[in-house]
């Protein structure tokens, strides 16, 4: 993806879970490692975001829920992955950015992933402290076009309200209002937050407890170096 350094090639096929609250850094480490390997980002926010642009039955369904910063339902969820993870660009790996969400979530990726033969490899718990991400949230810009990543503090677009990558605007998202962050919190820690200890249980959780997502990097690709 334009915009993001190239490190080096990771040449295994990585089925990822990125694990994390909102403002954790899920989105920004995907897309580092869409461009150091051939894994697609699977976000299902964004997923959801273009829904709602388009004003697709989809979109119509989850807008709600999600700009009060709830969680769409679990169906609504699985139909939509249970048709992405067929897509050809999957066959190289994919790194699933705020998916899933909830235990029912996790049951049923176990079951998707075993009917299509793939294997999860492990899953990235990104633990950031509470002030960073209240931070983030409050200062983070989203382009419409693409979902770069801005921050109006320490990153942002060369040209105010526009993307340096595809030239789109660069706006605030609907539910980074205080309101809706504080309950995209609440939420995260009632029904998200439990799935670092469904993942530990089956032995797959990697801890981070990091900020800065060049340090995300390294522990994951010590990971794989370890699981290679
Ligand atoms: P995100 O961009 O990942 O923060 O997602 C934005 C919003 O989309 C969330 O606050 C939810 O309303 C909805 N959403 C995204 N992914 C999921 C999911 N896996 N399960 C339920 N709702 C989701």
């Amino acid at each position: 993806m334009p915009g993001y350094p190239v490190k080096n090639k990771m040449e295994m096929d990585m089925r990822l879970i990125l694990l994390g609250a909102p403002g954790a850094g899920k989105g920004t480490v995907a897309k580092l490692l869409t461009a150091m390997s051939g894994a697609v980002q699977i976000s299902t926010g964004d997923i959801l975001r273009a829904a709602v642009a388009a004003g697709t039955e989809l979109g119509k369904k989850a807008e709600a829920a999600m700009k009060a910063g709830d969680l769409v339902s679990d169906d609504l969820i699985m139909g939509i992955m249970g048709e992405r993870l067929k897509e050809d660009d999957c066959k190289k790996g994919y790194l699933l950015d705020g998916f899933p969400r909830t235990i029912p979530q996790a049951e049923a990726l176990k079951v998707l992933m075993a009917n299509i033969g793939e294997e999860l490899d492990f899953v990235v718990n990104i633990d950031v402290p509470k002030d960073v991400i209240l931070d983030r949230l409050t200062t983070r810009r989203t382009c419409t076009g693409c979902g770069a990543i801005y921050n109006v503090k320490s990153n942002p677009p060369k040209e105010e309200g526009k993307c340096n990558d595809c030239g789109g605007s660069v706006v605030q998202r609907d539910d980074e209002t205080e309101e809706a962050i504080s309950n995209r919190l609440d939420v995260y820690n009632e029904k998200t937050a439990p799935l670092a200890g469904f993942y530990e249980k089956e032995g797959m959780l990697l801890t981070v407890s990091a900020t800065s997502s060049d340090a995300v990097i390294e522990a994951i690709e010590e990971r794989l170096g370890a699981t290679a």
